[in-house]
């Protein structure tokens, strides 16, 4: 059951229980006080007869034999000018009361007591004396029943009618009310369930709108809030995980670059060297190592400056990495010395593009630099798997490397 459902029938049942509380209560309370006068005054008025008809014809049994009671009664009535008594149930007057002489034997039978029978003495509690000259004469008890008259049938049909319009307007202003408030909380509430989930589906920044000052206002600001804080929270994070990610990315180039021609280093280079000889190897496929030494480097940095010797390794290593392939891997080892690894290469390839690369270092205008500059590179080139290891293949690649310095240098010797 929703809670707007909740709500309304809490509503009607409230209205319906004080209206019924409420009209019930006055309902019983005025019939039984209409009854109750009714009654005292029936028998006041029955009571002041029969002191009459005993104050004129002395006893009973002589009224009865010179004018019945009834007569005398109906007599009295014209005389009073009242209209007859509506008929009871059976065709019965309204009320019926037992007349008893001084001994409490009945003269007037009413209800389950006969003529002549002795009043018990339950029913002589209520019996009222009849004095004449300060004598008691008989006694009148009342038994009777209640027969409304048409004016108070009308009273009480308007007061039922009066309780049926209470519950009717009751239903009607609950059902209202209930309409109204529960729409402006079910609303409420929905707005708030949306932002919920829309916050769980990972939009965490959310607004519902705050109406009044009730606790559902205040529920509603503190989730806004909430959810400004978490996404304010969540952007921080995101930027800071966002700036770790950009510094680690970072600190790990600088771990695999040389600062100064931003070539990988030798620590990448080896790493790398030894994926790319267990790849040959396993796959049987064609790997070439080379490393490279500046000739007479030395003397250039004595000659010409230490900021010129940077400039060539600069230099030298930009003419290298714009000759490599993607897949080739190039660092610089230390020094003035360079290495390379080919992959899916064999020797005479890699030979051949040593010697090119040897050429372009060469033939680099060294001259606009200083007129007497002038760089070569000697290279050693190793391509026999066999050797073992990368860094094996590596050391073979070396001492090649020393054959060509001791061989003149600016040359490439390989095996
Ligand atoms: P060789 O032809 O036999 O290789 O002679 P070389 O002079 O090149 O060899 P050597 O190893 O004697 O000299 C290498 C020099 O490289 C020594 C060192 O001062 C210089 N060097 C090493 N690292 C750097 C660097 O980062 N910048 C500069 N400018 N010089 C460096
Ligand atoms: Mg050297
Ligand atoms: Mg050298």
């Amino acid at each position: 059951m929703s809670l707007r459902t909740k709500f309304m029938l809490a509503l009607l049942l409230t209205g319906l229980v004080a209206v019924g509380v409420v009209g019930g209560l006055a309902y019983v309370g005025m019939t039984g006080k209409v009854d109750s006068i009714r009654r005292e005054m029936a028998a006041e008025h029955f009571h002041k007869a029969v002191t009459d008809y005993l104050r004129k014809y002395g006893i009973w049994r002589a009224g009865q034999d010179a004018e019945p009671f009834d007569r005398f009664m109906s007599a009295r009535r014209r005389d009073e000018r009242r209209p007859p008594p509506p008929p009871g149930p059976g065709g019965e007057p309204p009320f019926h009361f037992i007349l008893a002489d001084q001994d409490f034997r009945v003269l007037l039978g009413a209800g389950v007591y006969r003529h002549d029978e002795v009043l018990p003495e339950a029913a002589r509690k209520e019996a009222r004396p009849v004095t004449v000259d300060g004598r008691i004469v008989a006694y009148v008890s009342p038994e009777g029943v209640l027969t409304p008259s048409r004016e108070e049938l009308q009273y009480l049909a308007a007061m039922r009618d009066a309780l049926l319009a209470g519950v009717s307007g009751a239903v009607a202003v609950a059902l209202l009310l209930g309409v109204l408030l529960s729409r402006g909380l079910s609303r409420a509430l929905s707005q708030l369930t949306g932002a919920v989930r829309a916050m769980h589906g990972g939009s965490l920044l959310q607004r519902v709108p705050v109406v009044g000052k009730d606790e559902v206002a205040v529920l509603a600001g503190a989730f806004n809030e909430m959810s400004e804080k978490l996404a304010r929270t969540h952007e921080e994070l995101n930027a800071s995980h966002q700036t770790i990610l950009t510094q680690s990315e970072q600190m790990r180039e600088l771990s695999v670059r040389d600062a100064l021609t931003k070539l990988h280093n030798r620590r990448h280079f080896d790493e790398q060297a030894s994926t790319l000889f267990s790849h040959a190897v396993r796959h049987q496929r064609p790997l070439s190592v080379v490393i490279g030494d500046i000739d007479f480097f030395k003397r250039i940095n004595d000659q010409f400056s230490h900021a010129t010797g940077d400039m060539v390794l600069r230099q030298v290593g930009e003419i290298l990495r714009g000759h490599m392939r993607l897949s080739d891997l190039v660092a610089r080892y230390g020094g003035e010395e360079f290495v390379i690894a080919f992959p899916e290469t064999e020797l005479p390839q890699a030979a051949a593009l040593c010697d090119k690369l040897r050429a372009l270092i060469e033939g680099f205008p060294w001259h606009q630099v200083h007129p007497d500059l002038k760089v070569t590179m000697s290279m050693g080139v190793y391509a026999d798997i066999a050797a073992g290891t990368a860094e094996a293949m590596l050391q073979k690649a070396d001492a090649l490397l020393y054959r060509a310095k001791q061989t003149g240098r600016n040359r490439v010797c390989f095996a």
